[in-house]
């Protein structure tokens, strides 16, 4: 059955996947949504023997019914290949009792790689479905990790350019070091003076000017997203839910039909979201649990009903969730309004305005499938020591915020089914900190020292993304003011 995509914001006007894809936003602000989940069409058997490539095309096909099933698997194929250093793509690995779903084994070592090795190729197929001849420009805020995934998956690729805005003084300087080495003729990065909300504040800007939309038309561009609120993202996000379950039943780690809980270490929410989509596809999920560091908005949500963002933004060692507005978070409010538009829009405009929004008793009862909990920075450490100490798995600090969370859970719920746990980063991206948390004579040692000592006390190789920056090139050197970013993207392109 076909799929259309309205907006969160507005009724009418639904579009097909590619325009969506397109779009990343729709015109009035909001974001896209399915018309309705679709339920997976092949038996969790079926599935269970299938490879992660296959699983893919599966889920995504229930949801980009425009594609025809070589465009969709052209995409696939062109995606999950060589560029992660495993077959299996996403691997399960048990660990003190919980199952870590490893995210990292792409091309820039952090879960933002499973969606954007795929987008840039959804995103030219879907140019060519709808005739496209502009110029395909993509915006991109980032904390940290999506710049890089999505450089890499960008650079080069025919028709299209990229801009990525990152908060100057809030990246790892590995995160750092790997977006400004970027290759590519159609890349550019520049770091702003402020935080990642303020970035992805002009970026929204940027995005909602008509004006200059109009003007970018007539010199042959036009903007898109590769942030996760484009559904070109979050569509690829629930196959590993699904690769995760089926091969934990193909390994007799479940029954058929046994619930098991999900953990995410949360930031712009899309990544949990993914999984709320595979549980409404009928992924036997029971518990989705919502992990946040200290800057724990979704934990006061989830626990009192109001978003509220006015408060102090908290730097932590999860840089990539150090984050007061969860984007994605539209989409399930959106839900639980009933998929009502105006109810909805109500909530962004007092979140716009007054920073905050509360939601009704009614749409609290919405939320039972979620759990929300939240690390300090010493819990965050403390478990990646202990982690280490018990069974010599190193895990990054984002996962490692989720670890201790599921442990909250388990001692505030006594649940203690089968969890799988969202392992969003390699812990070579944050290697000081983690180093740091295993033991604390690590500190003096420089960058790429201690990479060495890592790969030398977790018995494994220092991943391929990391030996390249060791000597690379700084290529990109820029540094504006959060005022400055539209002007910034037209001088980029010269316009
Ligand atoms: C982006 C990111 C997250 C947060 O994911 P969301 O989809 O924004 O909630 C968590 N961990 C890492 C390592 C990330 O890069």
């Amino acid at each position: 059955m076909e799929i259309l995509y309205n907006s969160t914001r507005s009724k009418g006007n639904p579009v097909k996947a590619s325009q969506a894809i397109l779009k990343g936003l729709a015109d009035d602000g909001g974001l896209f949504v399915p018309d309705h989940i679709p339920a997976l069409d092949k038996s969790l058997e079926e599935l269970s023997h299938m490879s992660y490539g296959q699983v893919a095309y599966e889920v995504m096909k229930l949801y980009l019914t425009d594609f025809t099933e070589e465009e969709l698997k052209n995409c696939i194929a062109k995606a999950y290949d060589s560029k992660f250093d495993t077959e299996v793509i996403a691997p399960l690995v048990e660990a003190d009792g919980a199952y870590y779903l490893e995210l990292f084994h792409g091309a820039t070592i952090a879960f933002k790689d499973m969606a954007l090795s795929i987008l840039p190729h959804l995103l030219t197929t879907s140019a060519k479905k709808n005739q496209i001849r502009n110029e395909i420009v993509i915006l991109t805020a980032t904390s940290g990790d999506t710049g890089k995934a999505a450089l890499a998956g960008f650079a080069d690729v025919e028709g299209t350019r990229i801009v990525v805005f990152y908060p100057k003084n809030g990246v790892s300087p590995i995160q750092e070091k790997q977006m400004v080495t970027q290759k590519g003729d159609n890349t550019y990065v520049v770091g702003i003076h402020g935080n990642f909300d303020d970035a992805q504040t002009g970026v929204k800007q940027i995005f909602g000017d008509k004006e200059l939309a109009a003007y970018m038309n007539e010199k042959g561009f036009q903007f898109s997203s590769a942030n996760s609120i484009n559904i070109g993202r979050l569509v690829p996000q629930i196959v590993y839910y699904v690769y995760a379950y089926v091969k934990l039943l193909e390994e007799d780690k479940v029954q058929s039909g046994e619930k098991i809980n999900v953990v995410v270490p949360t930031g712009n929410f899309g990544n949990i979201l993914a999984a709320f989509y595979a549980k409404q596809m009928g992924l036997p999920i029971d518990k989705l649990i919502c992990a946040s560091n200290e800057n724990k908005v979704l934990f006061d949500f989830f626990t009192s009903g109001t978003y509220d963002r006015n408060r102090e933004f908290v730097l932590t060692s999860s840089p990539s969730m150090d984050i007061l507005i969860s984007s994605n978070l539209e989409r399930l409010i959106y839900r639980i309004a009933g998929n009502d538009p105006v109810k909805n829009q109500d909530m962004m405009n007092a979140l716009k305005t007054a920073g905050k929004y509360s939601i009704t008793e009614e749409m609290k009862s919405e939320l039972s499938d979620f759990y929300g909990n939240y690390a300090s920075e010493e819990e965050t450490a403390q478990t990646i020591h202990e982690l280490y100490d018990k069974t010599g798995y190193v895990i990054d600090t984002h996962t490692a915020v989720a670890s201790c969370v599921y442990k909250k859970y388990k001692k505030d719920t006594g649940d203690e089914r089968t969890a799988v746990i969202a392992s969003t980063a390699s812990p070579y991206k944050f290697t000081r900190s983690v180093m740091n948390a295993i033991d604390s004579k690590y500190d003096h040692m420089g960058d790429f020292e201690l990479v060495d000592k890592l790969s030398e006390i977790s018995g494994t190789a220092v991943p391929k993304a990391i030996e390249e920056i060791r000597t690379a090139p700084v290529l990109h050197d820029h540094v504006c003011e959060k005022s400055e970013m539209k002007q910034t993207v037209m001088d980029f392109l010269g316009i």
